[in-house]
């Protein structure tokens, strides 16, 4: 352990010493063109591997040509392309992944082995280039998990071609993809006669995005394409119930053990389908009503379409699976152990350990006079909230034993409107509270956020990162999405 670590100071340190920052001008290093590099990530039962499957030649080169180095250092690992000796960063992107949620449960604790794939994405080089793999330790140095140099001439890089029973919508602009954000949205569990309901669908995925700041103020800058590759049959896995469904990018219900959580291992399927338009961004619409959804942060997020609160869960998801914003609530229940650890800062821009008040990295948004932490009547929140949870676990578990005894359709319809009408009192229940605090419109430091009730603190009382419904982000995640659309329109 100990040797592993000063192997891992003596690398970066040396990687420090040697690279030399400074402007990188795209056409000297780099062609028009998308290398995309398949690896599998390994946890052993005690450390983490990366071992390599393909590396791809692809479409057009969809991200900034301008913004080389990643300005956020976002996530929890990082891609990184430099000169062939080391000496100069190429190129660098910020990333969380399946196997880092995993990696904090129980059972990887236990020394339960696990392989996840997964793909980096970079501009294709002119010339032989060290690529790195490495994990960010917010207090400590980064480790390099996996390191080699490629060459861009060889002839077992794959020449990547779309599969033919793939169709590309244009859902909205027709700017260049170097110079504009460019969003790919999969359509999934949609079955060959269920066109038109693709069509639909996306058009009201774009109605929602551009009714959202600071989506709407740039949308001439960006780019929305639906990707549709017919599934064999409709909808998406339901673990609990039993029902497991051939889509084609086998997304799944009960993700990390998590009900509501839904998400696909199968990114290799996904990363052949999303090679066939530009792609800064990967959401998967999943067709379906039930209520779920998940974003990891530069790899995709999933919500599902029909439900009542798909607004909420496409703009919730995103705000993860793009700009790199954490959860702000902190009452459900989720699979993770000790997510943000005691003590130390989360690196996403919109909550807090508050560990320096007079240095909130949101200090901009404070005004004068605001006091630190902000009070909120927590107490009272905090109540009404758990009453709401009982209900909902209540009745999602009659839903499950409902559709498992194989009760009539009807019945599991009047069951799984109940819950929607329970979400949509919660909604209006959350924003009486609210309008009551007398903090309408506060930046502070409220506590209660990062899935803990306590030491964590949130930018406002409310946001679309915080409670469920239709609703703006929060000051500071409006300033944070707006900042990266601006990394890839700049
Ligand atoms: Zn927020």
């Amino acid at each position: 352990m100990r040797l592993s670590k000063l192997l891992g100071l003596m690398l970066i340190a040396g990687s420090i010493l040697t690279a030399s920052p400074g402007k990188i001008k795209f056409e000297d290093h780099f062609t028009n063109v998308t290398m995309r590099i398949d690896y599998h990530h390994i946890w052993d039962g005690s450390k983490e591997l990366i071992s390599l499957d393909r590396i791809y030649k692809e479409g057009e080169w969809a991200g900034s040509r301008n913004v080389l180095l990643d300005p956020f250092k976002y996530g929890k690992y990082s891609i990184k392309l430099y000169t062939e000796d080391g000496k100069k960063l190429l190129f660098s992107k910020g990333f969380d992944s399946y196997f880092g949620e995993y990696i904090t449960t129980d059972d990887a604790s236990k020394g339960i082995k696990r392989s996840y794939h997964e793909t980096a994405l970079m501009p294709y080089p002119v010339s032989k280039s060290l690529f790195k793999i490495e994990k960010i330790s917010p207090n400590e140095n980064s480790i390099t998990l996996f390191s080699k140099v490629i060459d861009p001439g060889s002839v077992n890089i794959i020449i990547g071609k779309p599969e033919k029973n793939i169709e590309v919508i244009k859902v909205h602009g027709d700017g260049k993809p170097g110079v504009c954000l460019d969003i790919a949205i999969v359509a999934e569990g949609y079955t060959d006669s269920e066109e038109d309901k693709v069509k639909k669908d996306l058009n009201k995925v774009k109605d929602i995005f551009f009714s959202q700041e600071p989506y709407s103020s740039l949308k001439h800058k960006i780019n929305i394409y639906g990707i549709f590759k017919p599934s064999d049959e409709n909808g998406t896995d339901e673990p609990r119930i039993g029902s497991f469904k051939n889509t084609s990018v086998d997304t799944t219900f009960n993700s990390m053990g998590s009900p509501r959580y839904l998400l696909t291992e199968s990114n290799k399927k996904l990363r052949d389908i999303t090679s066939a338009a530009p792609c800064d961004a990967v959401l998967i619409m999943v067709n379906s009503s039930r209520y779920g959804g998940g974003g990891i942060y530069n790899s995709f997020c999933t919500f599902t379409i029909d439900n009542e609160q798909a607004a909420y869960l496409i703009l919730h998801e995103f705000g993860h699976s793009f700009s790199g914003l954490a959860d702000e609530y902190y009452s459900s229940s989720v699979a993770y152990n000790e997510f943000y650890p005691r003590g130390t800062e989360p690196v996403e821009p919109n909550i807090t350990a508050l560990l320096k008040p007079g240095k909130i990295k949101w200090s901009d948004h404070v005004s004068d006079g605001t006091k630190l932490p902000t009070d909120w009547n927590k107490n009272e929140f905090d109540r009404m909230n758990a009453k709401f949870g009982k209900t909902r676990k209540k009745l999602n578990l009659k839903i499950e034993e409902l559709t498992r005894s194989g009760a009539p359709e009807k019945e599991i319809k009047k069951a799984k409107r109940a819950i929607e009408l329970l979400m949509l009192r919660k909604e209006k229940e959350n924003s009486n509270f609210f309008g009551k605090t007398g903090k309408l419109g506060v930046v502070g430091a409220f506590e209660g956020a990062g899935y803990s009730s306590e030491g964590l603190y949130r930018p406002m009382q409310d946001c679309i990162m915080f409670t469920i419904g239709k609703k703006p982000y929060c000051k500071v995640c409006e300033q944070a999405v707006e900042k990266m659309i601006r990394k890839y329109i700049d």
